[in-house]
């Protein structure tokens, strides 16, 4: 299919996906930036509870996307990264950030540090937009970092989710994974 068809595609799968969201699942992700600013938790246990929604929104989504292990296109896009998100990868691997954060520039194209034979190597760690990158083209073609700039796509938002971790974020510069970790 062409382009053009490929957005429809995706546009249908989309609508589908918000017609069928589990009713349970539509009430957490409503509460969950309410509920987060009003629990006595530390910002890793409540970055924990977001990524676990996350989680568990992606397992509604996983039977309409092709994203599976072993397609790393989008490991290859900028990948941004704010303090709470490198302290949870501090804290959950054995990985450290750079004493010194390296320039910033645009690395698109470019692989994560992360990346090995094309997997996650801190899958359980990895930060928010990986987590929230779920392609519903009917292939992963346009993803392939030469193609994604091609057009938009649709994709499932969900606002109350960003609206908790922006609350965990706040305050905190954004990087790239790139300027503050290494490839070991
Ligand atoms: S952290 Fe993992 S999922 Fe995210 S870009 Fe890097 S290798 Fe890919």
């Amino acid at each position: 299919m062409g382009l053009k068809e490929d957005q429809e595609f995706s546009r249908t799968a989309c609508e589908r996906l918000i017609i069928r969201f589990p009713a349970n699942l539509l009430k957490k992700e409503s509460a969950i930036a309410d509920r987060l600013s009003q629990v006595k938790l530390s910002p890793l246990k409540k970055l924990e509870a977001v990524y676990e929604l996350l989680g568990e929104i992606g397992a509604h989504i996983a039977p309409s996307t092709p994203c599976k292990k072993g397609c790393s296109s989008c490991c290859h896009y900028g990948v941004t990264v704010s303090d709470v998100e490198v302290q949870y990868i501090e804290a959950r691997t054995r990985h450290k950030r750079l004493k010194q954060m390296l320039p910033n520039e645009d690395f698109h194209g470019q692989a994560c540090p992360f990346l090995k034979e094309n997997s996650c190597s801190i899958y359980l760690a990895r930060p928010f937009v990986c987590r929230r990158h779920h392609s519903l083209a009917p292939t992963p073609e346009w993803c392939a970092p030469d193609k994604s700039a091609a057009g938009d796509f649709a994709r499932l938002e969900s606002s109350e989710l960003k609206k908790a971790f922006d609350a965990l974020r706040v305050g905190s510069p954004v990087w790239d994974i790139r300027q503050v970790f290494r490839s070991q």
